[in-house]
């Protein structure tokens, strides 16, 4: 019987499933600890209007400063957050965090910045997530409407909770809705007609394409032309060249985000990078 459980545990090393599960353990505690010990940190990356470069806002995208492996960006760990929930408690300090950065802007500046935070699908369906935005918002005193918060298509097709009423409690705090990589996912047109979403964000799988890709361009002006007729806005991540911005701007996308803009800056280098007139200074000519 001994040497049944042996091989069974045999098995189960052989299939990974001891790493995984061990590894998502190790991964939980020590997020929890690089919360605790301030290794969590975000980095925001400037939003512009495309028409006239005007500073919009900006997205806040989350860093981990591992003492061992130094900076890691989110594709590596907020995977196993998720899984592991731990995304709960830094979701929360990340709206906590970016909403206190943006009302220091807000603050500083004549015009009034926005700021983005991603929420994952396990967050979203936390039942006090209403109530964590509440207290983030009154905590910070960001006015509602500066807060901007990005969910992706795939959430919308989870079954299992009331999406749409979690967005209308959301909407009735007055923040503002994205739909993140937008076009990748499924979603109805049908159905998204009846969410009080805000914007679209043009996934830069389609944004890397333009111009040169004409299934990409055409996606790309699909997009905003629906957007459009539903009464949205539209970002479009992932820049890279001026070409993009010439044929988004001549598309008629609302506003831009990506490298060629700016790339992610930290806290401290983000206030510096704010033109003094509020414009972005490539889109004058
Ligand atoms: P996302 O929300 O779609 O964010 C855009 C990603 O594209 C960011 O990667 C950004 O650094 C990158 N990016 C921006 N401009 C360019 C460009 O011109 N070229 C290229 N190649 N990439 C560009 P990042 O920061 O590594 O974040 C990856 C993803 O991790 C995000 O995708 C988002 O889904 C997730 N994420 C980031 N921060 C958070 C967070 O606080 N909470 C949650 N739940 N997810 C987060
Ligand atoms: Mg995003
Ligand atoms: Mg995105
Ligand atoms: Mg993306």
């Amino acid at each position: 019987h001994a040497k049944e459980h042996g091989r069974n545990r045999y098995q189960l090393y052989r299939s990974g499933l001891i790493d995984a599960v061990v590894e998502r353990l190790d991964i939980d505690t020590r997020l929890r600890q690089a919360l605790e010990r301030a290794e969590l940190t975000l980095h925001y990356q400037p939003i512009v209007a495309l028409a006239d470069g005007r500073v919009i806002g900006t997205e806040a995208l989350i860093r981990w400063n591992d003492p061992e492996h130094g900076l890691m960006r989110p594709d590596v760990f907020i995977p196993h957050a998720e899984r592991s929930g731990a995304i709960v408690p830094v979701g929360a300090w990340v709206l906590s965090e970016a909403c206190r950065q943006a009302i220091a802007w807000h603050q500083d500046s004549p015009e009034p910045l926005s700021v983005s935070v991603n929420v994952s699908a396990r967050q979203f369906q936390e039942p006090n997530f209403v109530g964590t935005v509440e207290q983030a918002l009154v905590d910070s005193g960001l006015p509602p409407s500066r807060l901007q918060l990005e969910i992706t298509e795939g959430l919308l097709l989870v079954v299992n909770i009331n999406v749409a009423d979690t967005l209308h409690a959301l909407k009735r705090l007055g923040v503002r809705l994205s739909i993140d990589d937008f076009g990748t996912g499924y979603s109805s047109l049908a159905y998204l007609k009846q969410l009080p979403i805000d914007v679209l964000k043009i996934d830069r799988s389609f944004v890397a394409g333009i111009p040169e890709r004409m299934d990409d361009a055409q996606i790309a002006t699909t997009i905003i032309t629906m957007a459009h007729g539903l009464g949205l806005r539209v970002v479009a991540e992932g820049i890279e060249t001026e070409r993009q911005v010439h044929f988004l701007r001549e598309h008629g996308c609302d506003y831009g985000q990506g490298y060629f803009i700016a790339r992610p800056l930290p806290e401290k280098e983000i206030a510096r990078w704010f033109p003094k007139d509020h414009h972005w200074r490539a889109a004058q000519n």
